[in-house]
């Protein structure tokens, strides 16, 4: 662990000695209402833009008005197999190998999708365990698919853990809570960061008391991919979904992902709701009655892949495939260290940090409950931090490695001060 100083002078100095601080450049940083660039610590929520987005986006652009339908077959990027393109950068992010991993939909949409795979209950087994801090889009999936089923869900979802900001999850409770009602459970989802608190959960520990007992378990990663790294193959979750345009910055309603894991690949008694796209590509266009399912991931794909996104995608994906996750990783963990050893400094009496203090058990995210709440929050938002708020009380911070800087943080710790 490095030895941090509480000077602007050193965050200086950390930005001259970081190797990935050119890839700032390569992204548009947003001005604040004094006419500087913000300290913009939203990526958490949505990634800032690359400059090389507009020439993805024009190539499909040009290369419509060139070919017009054509474009399928004669474009730069054929569209037709267009969805292959970001496989092997997708799968460096999760830890997945090109069958295991796919772009498509939205992540809501691609939660349900795999719950209509993973999610069988029986009389004895319905039950469905998430967190009480579980993200609401989640949660209102989750109940929809148990009443589908006919069951009721506040009968059928154990939500487990703390609620809101009150604290972070104890992992070894969970993993007690599974040993114990095991056997009634048939899905468990846990995110892999937490949206509110920034907490980082041991999906490997999880996924292995889960499938002890007969569960599967999903993951829905949001708030990690791109964040942290992951290894889902060797995770071994049944299933895991994740947006693209938070840390992976690929621009609002960007294109999701989902990842299935291989010992599924050709599983083909998990009931699907199917479409073309995951129908055998080789016989896509003979527009044959019968659906001849994919093996792996592919066959969960129902649409032909929207392309405008997806080319926002890849330029984003081009710079996590240079910068490399591990670096990322090394960077981030430096820069939310010197966050947390900045705030424990110098405001330890006036805020608490929800976050763990342990670099393994989070992402860049600290999550902060300052005096003030909401005020205290807009007069950040006023001095040019981009920040964002959580009901009831959590300010959110992600000091993002591709974008951000140890000024910004030095600078947002100084301006944080003020404002209490
Ligand atoms: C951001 C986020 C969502 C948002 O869902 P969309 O379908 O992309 O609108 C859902 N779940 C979690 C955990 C999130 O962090």
């Amino acid at each position: 662990m490095m030895k941090f100083e509480s000077t602007l002078d050193f965050a200086a100095q950390l930005d001259a000695n970081d190797p990935l601080r050119s890839y700032r450049d390569q992204f548009y940083i947003p001005t604040s209402a004094s006419g500087k660039d913000s300290i913009y610590f939203v990526g958490n929520s949505l990634g800032l833009q690359p400059k090389s987005t507009a020439q993805r986006v024009q190539q499909e652009l040009d290369d419509w008005k060139k070919y017009g339908v054509e474009g399928h077959f004669e474009a730069k990027n054929p569209w037709v197999s267009y969805h292959h393109l970001v496989k092997k950068s997708l799968g460096r992010l999760v830890g997945g190998s090109s069958q295991e991993v796919v772009a498509m939909n939205t992540l809501t949409g691609n939660l349900h999708a795999m719950m209509v795979s993973f999610y069988q209950p029986t009389p004895s087994r319905h039950k469905i365990l998430l967190l009480n801090q579980s993200f609401p889009s989640d949660r209102y999936a989750i109940a929809s698919q148990i009443a589908f089923h006919g069951y009721d869900p506040s009968d059928a979802m154990i939500c487990f853990g703390p609620e809101g900001s009150e604290g972070v999850v104890c992992q070894e409770e969970l993993c007690a809570l599974i040993d114990q009602r095991g056997e009634e459970i048939a899905l468990i989802l846990i995110e892999g960061v937490s949206y509110i608190t920034g907490q980082r959960f041991d999906l490997k520990t999880i996924t292995n008391r889960g499938h002890a007992r007969g569960c599967f378990v999903g993951t829905d990663l949001a708030h990690a991919v791109g964040n942290v790294e992951l290894d889902l193959h060797d995770i071994g979750v049944d299933f895991a979904v994740w947006c693209s345009y938070k840390y992976l910055n690929g621009g609002p309603g960007c294109i999701a992902g989902a990842f299935v894991h291989d010992r599924h690949a050709s599983n083909f008694d998990l009931p699907i709701f199917a479409g073309w796209w995951g129908h055998d590509e080789k016989k896509r266009f003979l527009m044959e009655k019968d659906f001849s399912p994919m093996v792996g991931i592919d066959r969960w794909q129902v649409s032909n892949i929207p392309i405008m996104t997806t080319a926002c995608l890849q330029a984003s994906l081009d710079i996590f495939d240079c910068a490399t996750m591990p670096a990322l990783v090394e960077k981030s963990k430096t820069m939310t260290g010197f966050l947390f050893f900045l705030l424990e400094g110098r405001l330890k009496d006036k805020i608490s940090i929800v976050t763990p203090s342990n670099p393994e058990q989070r992402g860049c995210q600290l999550s902060l409950i300052i005096p003030g709440g909401k005020s205290g929050y807009e007069t950040l938002i006023a001095k040019g931090v981009a920040c964002d708020w959580r009901e009831p009380n959590v300010v959110r911070i992600a000091p993002v490695p591709l974008y951000n800087t140890y000024q910004d943080v030095y600078r947002f710790v100084e301006l944080l001060e003020e404002v209490l």
